[in-house]
C-alpha cells in the first residue's frame, strides 16, 4: 500500500533514529539540481513529489541492491581462482586476471 509523504518521512525519520545516521554535506550543479528535481516529481506525477534527500538515499539504497546482485554474479579471477571480488592478485596485469579488467563491471556507468 503506498505510503503518504508524511508516513514516508515518519518511516525516514525512524530509520535514522534507529541507527547512527551522519550529515552531508553535497555540492550539486545547477544541471544536477535541475534533474533532481525534475526526476523527484516525475517519479510521483500527480502526486507530492519525493523529497529531495528522500530521493537521494532511496537511490542509495537502490544502488546497494543492484551492487549486491551484481557482486553475486561475478566469477572468479581467471587466473587465481578467487572468488571475485579480489582486490589483489599476483597476476594482475595479465588480460584474464580479475584485477586487471574483471573489476570494470562493477563500475557505475553513466
Ligand atoms: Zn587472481
Amino acid at each position: 500500500m503506498p505510503k503518504s509523504p508524511a508516513e514516508r518521512k515518519a518511516a525516514q525519520r525512524a530509520r535514522q533514529s534507529a541507527s547512527g545516521t551522519r550529515k552531508i554535506e553535497l555540492q550539486l550543479d545547477q544541471q544536477e539540481l535541475v534533474m533532481l528535481e525534475q526526476n523527484c516529481a516525475a517519479r510521483r506525477p500527480g502526486r507530492e513529489p519525493y523529497e529531495l534527500s528522500e530521493y537521494l538515499t532511496m537511490l542509495i539504497r537502490r544502488d546497494n541492491a543492484e551492487l549486491q546482485d551484481l557482486l553475486k554474479m561475478v566469477g572468479n579471477c581467471g587466473k587465481c581462482g578467487d572468488k571475485a571480488p579480489v582486490i589483489s592478485c599476483p597476476c594482475a596485469g595479465d588480460s584474464a586476471c580479475w584485477v586487471t579488467n574483471g573489476w570494470q563491471g562493477l563500475k557505475l556507468v553513466i
